[in-house]
């Protein structure tokens, strides 16, 4: 063969690489900026840019068409619809491809069942957001596709900005390439960890009651401390957000949630202070801020149909840690038998979780005690241990834990017991 052809073919072959290169890249992954600004005035402005034109944009969390409402397009022409699958999108009524698009946002604390608040407002004008919430797919949500999105906060020249392990004032850019997670932006006048806890950055809002503001700097080092005891200590520098925000509609509550190597703690509605002297509100609040400990120590998103083996798992943490002291003993008793009750009449799958998983993980225990004695977190050191080796993308967390439980327990109990379950997950239909 003479050499010119050899050149042509060669050169035909890496022109053709390249286009496959390119057309690989452009539908691989997917560039996005995300652009928030806290306005003087408290006005929070979001604005994305996509790489190229698009016709549509589409959410990935959607827990209800809440944006519907709280979102307004700060141009004319643009609207947030609904598809078939229930996910809400961004679109131009005309039809016409945008590349970009900006909103004014509601940044008030919702509650969504089954997803974390958008917005947890502190009562010193801070906020803390949630960048799952805004991350959106160029056209549609393909599994196969990579996102890189590009976020950047920007707010007035004196408010601090903090993400895990970055923080910066008036503005802080970063990367997130994980489409379906998400990490908490805190931006308001605290510069965090003012108390000064060992290995935990806080937040605490000023708002909260001066004891409630301190139990929480005492215990954070005690549930450190209990953990680090019994399960794979934390690899990072968990950042805590306890936050207050009234309501005008009576609602009151708490909520709390750990994204990443974040744990939110939100109070909202009714005076604290009252309730601060209604019965058991110390020990619940307790409980409440062990079992979202318990949380940042499982590591990671769990099967969320078997929502009852961390729920009940964090649920039994709690008790254990609120057992040592005899203050609590009795409240702790209460606990296990409002469990065992619930667990016979409850409804409501979530209430299952938590209710049954807590007796189903006390029974759990009993026997890994037989042999073990640090019982059920015996069985979560191994589970994380192996979750964190775990190489597939979507690791069966159910099979992993009742094959780690018939390895500490037996055979026979872990099937037992998986009957049993199956069964009352199937009453509730
Ligand atoms: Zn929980």
């Amino acid at each position: 063969m003479h050499k010119k052809p050899i050149l042509v073919v060669l050169l035909g072959v890496a022109v053709g690489l390249w286009f496959v290169a390119q057309w690989l890249h452009g539908n691989r992954s997917a560039m996005v900026t995300v652009e928030m600004t806290r306005t003087e005035q408290q006005q929070w402005l979001l604005e994305y840019t996509f790489a190229k034109p698009v016709q549509q944009a589409t959410f990935i969390r959607n827990p209800d068409s809440s944006r519907q409402q709280r979102w307004q397009p700060l141009e004319a022409g643009f609207y947030i619809g609904r598809d078939a699958e229930q996910r809400e999108f961004i679109a131009r009524a005309d039809g016409q491809p945008f590349q970009s698009v900006a909103f004014q946002l509601t940044p008030t604390y919702v509650s969504l069942r089954k997803d974390y608040a958008p917005f947890m407002p502190f009562s010193d004008g801070g906020v803390a957001w949630f960048t799952g919430r805004f991350k959106i797919c160029p056209e549609h949500c393909q599994s196969a596709m990579q996102f890189v999105y590009t976020f950047t906060m920007r707010a007035p020249e004196d408010v601090h900005i903090l993400i895990p392990e970055q923080q910066g004032m008036g503005a802080l850019s970063w990367q997130e390439t994980s489409a379906t997670d998400g990490s908490l932006v805190y931006v308001g006048p605290q510069q965090g960890n003012s108390e000064g806890v060992r290995g935990v950055t806080t937040l605490l809002d000023p708002q909260l009651p001066t004891s409630l503001q301190q139990g929480l700097a005492t215990e954070t080092p005690a549930l450190l401390n209990f953990f680090n005891a019994r399960l794979p200590s934390l690899t990072y520098t968990p950042m805590v957000l306890a936050s207050y925000s009234t309501t005008d509609d009576g609602r009151y509550g708490y909520q709390g949630g750990v994204v990443n190597q974040q744990m939110t703690l939100h109070w909202y509605g009714a005076v604290l202070s009252e309730r601060l002297r209604g019965a058991y509100f110390v020990e619940d609040t307790l409980w409440f801020v062990a079992h979202e400990f318990a949380h940042l120590y499982q590591a990671g998103q769990f099967s969320q149909d078997q929502a009852w083996i961390h729920e009940g798992a964090a649920e039994f943490m709690a008790a254990r840690y609120l057992q040592q002291s005899p203050l609590t003993a009795d409240y702790t008793e209460l606990r296990f038998q409002q469990a065992r009750q619930d667990c016979a009449e409850e409804h409501d799958p979530i209430a299952v979780h938590y209710a049954c998983g807590l007796v189903w993980s006390e029974r759990i225990d009993a026997e890994i005690r037989k042999r073990h004695e640090s019982g059920l977190f015996f069985l979560w050191y191994m589970y994380i241990d192996a979750l964190q080796q775990e190489t597939s993308a979507q690791p069966d967390y159910t099979e992993l834990y009742y094959k780690l439980m018939g390895e500490v327990t037996s055979e026979a109990f872990a099937t037992e017991l998986e009957e049993t379950i199956s069964a009352r997950y199937r009453a509730l239909q």
